[in-house]
């Protein structure tokens, strides 16, 4: 497959950029400032799945690569080219560049570690302000479905996994959530990880610890 490149010159992507490698710098405590990841724009459906090497859902509008890369559709182009059909405001879209951003930040701090993907889309979701456009929970009671896997039947994994996040942070701070993420060097299954939580956080993750917490 081929692929016709150019650099885009843009004031909002940039500044939208900047700001956000600045935030997520700060939250995950790195100083990522040379080789910093290139953004790809794309402008349909057609090139996502084709760049992606798969037929992808309609709501995939931007993800990150294994290689310091992230790809996004293009802000005008989310009414025609993905299911978000009254389109993505600013904020969103600065959100959404934001979100796969920090994807790459945490494949950084855990160094290729095993991450569950409540926790990997939770951190993305919290850290790029998407909370702001989502309805909080008032139990969790689905997050946990999504250890290795995005999309069960229909729910997803992006409804309460960002406001897990939200509380890990503000019942227990920041810095404990940081340094928990870097003790994870060495954990490669579920157990592992669910065992280093509990002895971080002395609680397990299951429901009825979990919404004792977020509760109380
Ligand atoms: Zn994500």
């Amino acid at each position: 497959m081929i692929f016709e490149l150019r650099q885009k010159k843009n004031k909002f992507l940039e500044e939208t950029y900047k700001k956000s490698m600045k935030e997520l710098n700060g939250f995950y405590g790195i100083n990522w400032v040379k080789n910093t990841p290139k953004v790809f724009i794309l402008n349909s459906r057609d090139d996502i799945n084709a760049v992606k090497n798969e037929k992808t859902e309609d709501w995939v509008v931007g993800w990150a690569d294994y290689g310091n890369n992230i790809y996004v559709l293009d802000y005008t182009k989310m009414k025609t080219e993905s299911s978000h059909k009254d389109g993505y405001s600013k904020d969103q879209y600065t959100a959404l560049i934001k979100h796969e951003l920090s994807h790459l930040f945490l494949r950084i701090l855990t160094n290729g570690s095993y991450i569950p993907t409540w926790l990997d889309e939770g951190l993305a979701i919290y850290t790029s302000g998407q909370n702001n456009f989502k309805i909080e929970p008032e139990k969790f009671n689905q997050f946990l479905n999504f250890y290795s896997k995005h999309i069960e039947k229909d729910k997803t994994v992006y409804y309460e996994s960002g406001f897990f996040v939200l509380m890990l942070v503000k019942r227990f701070g920041k810095q404990k959530l940081i340094k928990f993420l870097k003790s994870l060097k060495g954990v490669n299954n579920k157990k592992e990880f669910d065992n280093l939580f509990s002895s971080t956080y002395k609680f397990k993750l299951n429901y009825l610890e979990v919404n004792n917490i977020y509760t109380k």
